[in-house]
């Protein structure tokens, strides 16, 4: 372990790292280049470009890579090799500065929702300053990786990183106004930190190959329960198989050496179901470590011969998988804006701050709601086992007293940390944590930090980053425009008005209580939230009048590449139904029916064979028959319709209708075709059934 640690951050280029190589002034202009204030001049790029050749090569590095996040959830890299040609005929290792700022990618097979025609499908990939080049060792070679953001020829988004770039810059800005009236006039700029929990599953890598449903999708479109579940409750926290805890180790091991401080790791609640989370950090990095993560998540598995599952829902039946994105705010000297102090009721900066988040999430939902959308966690949220589509915010009974102490001018008494006695002599009593009790909330209040636990497991955080940024920005802005008007004697009436005004506005959001029940459903339509239960109208959003204007007005998305994206993800959605469907008819024809029909076969056969065993033992057989072959004629049935709507979406030429068509037809056609192959699992003899099961997959490992 002693070496595990010694070797943290040996694969990543930090900013220590180049402190030691280039002179103060290409160190001073870097740094500057990282909070967007300047852009890196030639001649520094070439020194910084000389270092980072020099570091990686020594490593072993013969490749180079622009590494970026287009439109698809996952990321893109394109190698180049270090070497160039001399006037003799030696070959050198090269790496200029040019081709560290900046790449040339004919990417034109990447979505971009119509902002680039194939004539014109140059994009460029821009190094991002403020996150770290790294290595990648694999078993032949070394790679050196450069951030980058991914732009077109004319200068439009066509990644996830940008929107959340120009969030961050965005909502800096308005922090510090808000800061210098309240009297800080030291901070320059204002992070925005993101601490990203990642759960997901593993499963056996044969038991994978052997499923296509897996394999394609990433989920399991058809299988019967297995007999037990996650009702047990011995698999959250429990002890961790020897097998995985191998795994883990692997993981934090190469974690540690790309600097990514992999901190927490532990069994989740569903069978087979894991999650590891590092230290928080500046949300780009921490965006671009949580894509290291996965990838390495997936494959250091595979050397283990196991799969790792992102997706969010792998499972009918029991829990899928999150990625709860802890968000907050900090100065540049430290300071975290969300940490409420000795005594929070007194502490007006944390209280405005928090305010903005009460109302930016009760006046954007739309926004948090279309960064959640994609068909794969549609499967996941209101499942009484991740948050409802509706947003609420968890603030705690201190908190929300405080708030409504102050709105109403009242004076009821806050109870600061509730004590916990376990009445256990040994255990000393503690305070509980008044910012962490409840852990069903979308949008949680857990002490120094808001916990957004809406997104899925395969999605970028940059996206839900951005939006946070985005909104939580825009009323800052607002408060700032009045707080800069307000005279020395106003300011503390002035403090006050907005304290109280958001919270009388906005106090619907606030939800303490439990979050999966369907009390809270049916209480949240009383007050009004919205609930966009489905990603086909919850994308849409996107280009909602009112996000169009938010999001063009801070210079987050211009509205072309808003519908650009909206587009992009619209033709997602409607693709990844498509290839769902045609994967489980695929496999209802060729594996599920055949097997039915053998089996149906076998007891006819019996049936005519065994007569003599008399009247009562052939009735039992016959019945069974005709269950296989009720199920037998229900999936030809569900087939052939499924077959028929798959033609119907690829037919239809308006985008929003093809979504539409795709959430009514194809998602209620795949729930269909699954009953009658579920029913055929549970009476087929197992020798015909060529799957592994639920038991097999959540189970064994
Ligand atoms: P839980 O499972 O209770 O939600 P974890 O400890 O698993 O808690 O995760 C908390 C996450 O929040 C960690 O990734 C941590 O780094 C992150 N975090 C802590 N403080 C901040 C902060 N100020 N800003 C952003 N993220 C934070
Ligand atoms: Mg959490």
């Amino acid at each position: 372990m002693e070496n595990a640690m010694k070797s943290f951050g040996e694969n990543v280029f930090r900013d220590s790292n180049l402190k030691k190589r280039v002179s103060k002034d290409v160190f001073k202009e870097f740094k500057a280049s990282q909070l967007g204030k300047t852009e890196l001049s030639k001649g520094a790029a070439e020194v910084i470009a000389n270092a980072i050749k020099d570091w990686a090569t020594k490593r072993g590095a013969t490749h180079y890579c622009h590494w970026f996040q287009p439109l698809t959830d996952l990321t893109a890299e394109k190698h180049d090799s270090f070497l160039e040609p001399t006037e003799s005929e030696e070959l050198i290792y090269k790496f200029s500065g040019k081709n560290l700022i900046k790449g040339e990618s004919d990417a034109s097979s990447f979505p971009n929702g119509g902002l680039r025609s194939t004539f014109e499908a140059r994009g460029y990939t821009i190094w991002d300053t403020s996150s770290y080049p790294f290595i990648r060792e694999n078993k032949n070679g070394v790679t050196l990786y450069i951030p980058t953001a991914f732009i077109s020829f004319t200068g439009e988004a066509l990644d996830k990183k940008v929107p959340l770039l120009r969030t961050m810059k965005y909502i800096s800005e308005q922090s510090l106004r808000v800061l210098r009236v309240l009297g800080n006039k030291t901070s320059e700029h204002v992070f925005n930190t993101l601490g990203v929990e990642q759960e997901y599953f593993l499963v056996k890598k044969d038991m994978f190959e052997a499923r296509d449903d897996l394999l394609l999708t990433g989920r399991t479109l058809f299988g019967a329960s297995a007999p037990k579940g996650q009702e047990l409750s011995d698999h959250y926290f429990g002890k961790i198989k020897e097998k995985v805890i191998n795994f883990m180790s692997d993981v934090d091991v190469e974690l540690w050496k790309l600097g990514i401080p992999s901190k927490t790791r532990h069994n989740e609640v569903a069978p087979n179901q894991f999650e590891v989370a590092p230290l928080f950090s500046v949300a780009n990095l921490a965006s671009d470590q949580n894509q290291i993560i996965m990838e390495t998540i997936e494959k250091t598995a595979l050397r283990h011969d196991l799969v790792a599952l992102l997706h969010e829902k792998p499972f009918a039946g029991v829990n899928g998988s999150g990625k709860h994105n802890n968000w907050s705010l900090a100065t540049d000297e430290g300071k975290n804006l969300f940490s409420p102090g000795k005594d929070p009721k007194t502490n007006t900066q944390f209280l405005i701050f928090v305010a903005a988040v009460i109302e930016a999430v009760d006046r954007y939902y739309p926004m948090l709601r279309y960064a959640t959308a994609t068909a794969t966690n549609d499967h996941r949220l209101g499942g009484h086992e991740a948050p409802p589509t509706i947003i609420s915010i968890f603030l705690g009974d201190e908190l929300t007293t405080i708030f409504n102490n102050i709105a109403y001018k009242k004076d009821a008494p806050v109870s600061e940390s509730s004590k916990v006695n376990l009445s256990v002599d040994v255990l000393p009593t503690f305070n509980m944590d008044a910012g962490d009790r409840n852990r069903t909330s979308p949008f949680a209040f857990t002490g120094n930090k808001f916990e957004f636990r809406m997104p899925g497991s395969s999605s970028t955080p940059a996206t839900t980053a951005a939006v946070i940024n985005a909104m939580v920005g825009k009323v800052l802005s607002e408060y700032a425009d009045k707080l800069e008007k307000a005279t020395e004697k106003s300011l503390p009436k002035v403090i006050n008005e907005i304290i109280a005004n958001s919270y009388k506005k906005h106090h619907r959001i606030i939800f303490n209580g439990n979050g999966y029940s369907d009390e809270w459903v049916k209480e949240a339509r009383k007050r009004g939230l919205a609930s966009e239960e489905a990603s086909n109208t919850a994308l849409r959003k996107m280009i909602d009048k009112d996000v169009l204007e938010l999001t063009q007005e801070i210079g987050m998305l211009s509205e072309q590449e808003s519908i650009a994206r909206y587009n992009a993800y619209a033709e997602r959605y409607v693709t990844q139904l498509s290839i769902e469907s045609r994967t489980l008819i695929n496999i209802a024809n060729k594996n599920i029916l055949p097997s039915g029909i053998k089996f149906a076969n076998l007891l006819a056969d019996h049936i005519e064979k065994n007569s003599k065993y008399g009247k009562a033992f052939i009735k039992e057989q016959e019945e069974l028959l005709k269950e296989v072959l009720a199920n037998i004629t229900a999936l030809r049935k569900e087939v052939k319709s499924l077959e028929k709507e798959i033609n119907r979406v690829k037919n239809e030429s308006k985008l929003d209708k093809q979504t539409d068509l795709a959430k009514e037809k194809l998602v209620t056609g795949l729930e269909a075709l699954r009953v009658p192959c579920d029913n055929l699992e549970k009476i087929v003899d197992e020798e015909f059934w060529n799957f592994p099961t639920y038991t097999d997959l959540l189970f064994k490992l």
